[in-house]
C-alpha cells in the first residue's frame, strides 16, 4: 500500500514567540569564539538570501509536535494498553512502553521476509504518524526560516541547585529571539482522519503557546502562536474530479476508504466516517486532473482552522473507542 499514494495534506504556517523568548541551541557554544555567547540560536544559510540566518529546524518542530501528540494520546487513554502509544526513550523489550522499532526489530529479527503491513500494523499511534526505526514517517515538516529580520536579544541565566538552593552553574548568556515570524510546511501522506485530529489538536496548543519548543521551557521560554498560511489536499493517481463516489476536490478522504489487495492487513482504525465534505467557499482548484492529480487549496486562515477542526471528530471516535493497533 505504501508504495502507492492515496492522500496527501500539506499545511504551511507560521510561528512567532508569543511573549516569550525562543532559543533554539545550536551546540557550538563560546569557548574558542570569543565572539559567541554561551548559548547561541541555531543558524545555516537561507535558502532565499544565501546569508547565514537563525531558523526552526524542522526535526526540532516534529519532535516536539511529536512528544505533544503522545502527551495528548496517552492522556486520553491511559489504559490504552502497550500498542496505544510507546515511548520513543523506552529501549527495554520487555517492557509495556517500548519503543516499537525497537520491539519489532528484536521480533522480527529472523523473519526472512518481512513485510511493510507487519511493522505498520504493529506501530502505535505514533509511530503511525511520525515513523520509527522500522516504518518511514507519515508527517514531514520542513525548516522554517524567517520571513523578515528577527529581534535578537541577549538574556543572562543560572541553573539553581536544586537541593540547596544556590547557584549550580553560570551565569551564562543566551541569545534569544523576542520578535520574528518563521514559515514552515508540514506534509502527510497516506493519513487516516483521526491523525489529521490529532495534529489539529496539537497544533491548537502549540499556537496557545501551551506546548513550549526549544531551550528553556522551565523558564517561560519557547511559547509560540501560529498562523496558518496555506492548506492543500492533493489526490495524486487521479485524473478526474469525481469517481461516481467520492468528490476528490471537495472531500478530506480517510486512507481506509482507498481500496488495495493488501489493506486488510495495516490493521487501521476503522472510521466511523471516512470523508469529510470541505467547504467550497475559498476553494482554489490547483490541479485539475490534467497532470494525474487532484489539488484543492485554501489561502484564508479560517477556512483552515474550519477543516482541521472538522477532523477532531473522527480523533474523538477513535481516542473513545476500544481499538487499538495490534500485530495479531
Ligand atoms: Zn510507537
Amino acid at each position: 500500500m505504501f508504495k502507492r499514494l492515496f492522500n496527501e495534506l500539506t499545511l504551511t504556517f507560521d510561528i512567532s514567540p508569543k511573549e516569550s523568548p525562543l532559543l533554539i541551541k545550536s551546540g557550538r557554544e563560546s569557548g574558542v569564539d570569543p565572539t559567541l555567547l554561551d548559548m547561541n540560536f541555531v543558524r545555516t544559510i537561507h535558502p532565499l538570501t544565501g546569508e547565514m540566518a537563525i531558523y526552526l529546524p524542522g526535526s526540532s518542530l516534529k519532535g516536539t509536535l511529536r512528544s505533544y501528540c503522545e502527551k495528548i494520546a496517552r492522556t486520553v487513554r491511559p489504559d490504552g494498553g502497550s500498542r496505544w502509544c510507546c515511548d520513543p526513550f523506552d529501549l527495554d523489550v520487555r517492557s509495556s512502553t517500548v519503543f516499537c522499532g525497537k520491539r519489532l526489530e528484536q521480533k522480527n529479527a529472523d523473519a526472512k521476509k518481512k513485510p511493510d503491513t507487519l511493522f505498520y500494523k504493529g506501530s502505535c499511534l505514533a509511530c503511525r504518524t511520525f515513523g520509527n526505526t522500522q516504518i518511514a514517517s507519515h508527517l514531514s515538516l520542513s525548516d522554517a526560516y524567517p520571513l523578515d529580520e528577527p529581534k535578537l536579544e541577549q538574556r543572562d541565566g543560572v541553573a539553581i541547585d536544586r537541593i540547596f538552593n544556590t547557584v549550580a552553574a553560570g551565569p551564562f548568556n543566551m541569545e534569544v529571539v523576542t520578535k520574528g515570524t518563521f514559515r514552515t510546511k508540514m506534509m502527510l501522506r497516506n493519513f487516516q482522519l483521526w491523525q489529521v485530529g490529532l495534529l489539529a489538536v496539537a497544533l491548537r496548543e502549540l499556537g496557545n503557546g501551551r506546548v513550549p519548543i526549544g531551550f528553556g521551557k522551565s523558564k517561560g521560554f519557547g511559547r509560540v502562536s501560529l498562523t496558518y498560511q496555506k492548506l492543500e489536499i492533493s489526490y495524486p493517481g487521479r485524473f478526474s474530479k469525481q469517481d461516481g463516489i467520492r468528490d476528490f476536490s471537495r472531500e478530506l478522504i480517510d486512507l481506509e476508504s482507498f481500496d488495495y489487495p493488501e489493506k486488510e492487513d495495516y490493521g487501521l482504525f476503522a472510521e466511523k466516517i471516512n470523508s469529510l465534505k470541505l467547504k467550497g467557499e475559498g476553494a482554489n482548484d490547483i490541479d485539475d486532473g490534467k497532470f494525474g492529480r487532484i489539488t484543492t487549496g485554501w489561502n484564508d486562515t479560517a477556512s483552515i482552522e474550519e477543516i482541521l477542526n472538522s477532523t477532531i471528530g473522527n480523533w474523538r471516535d477513535c481516542a473513545l473507542s476500544k481499538w487499538s493497533p495490534s500485530e495479531e
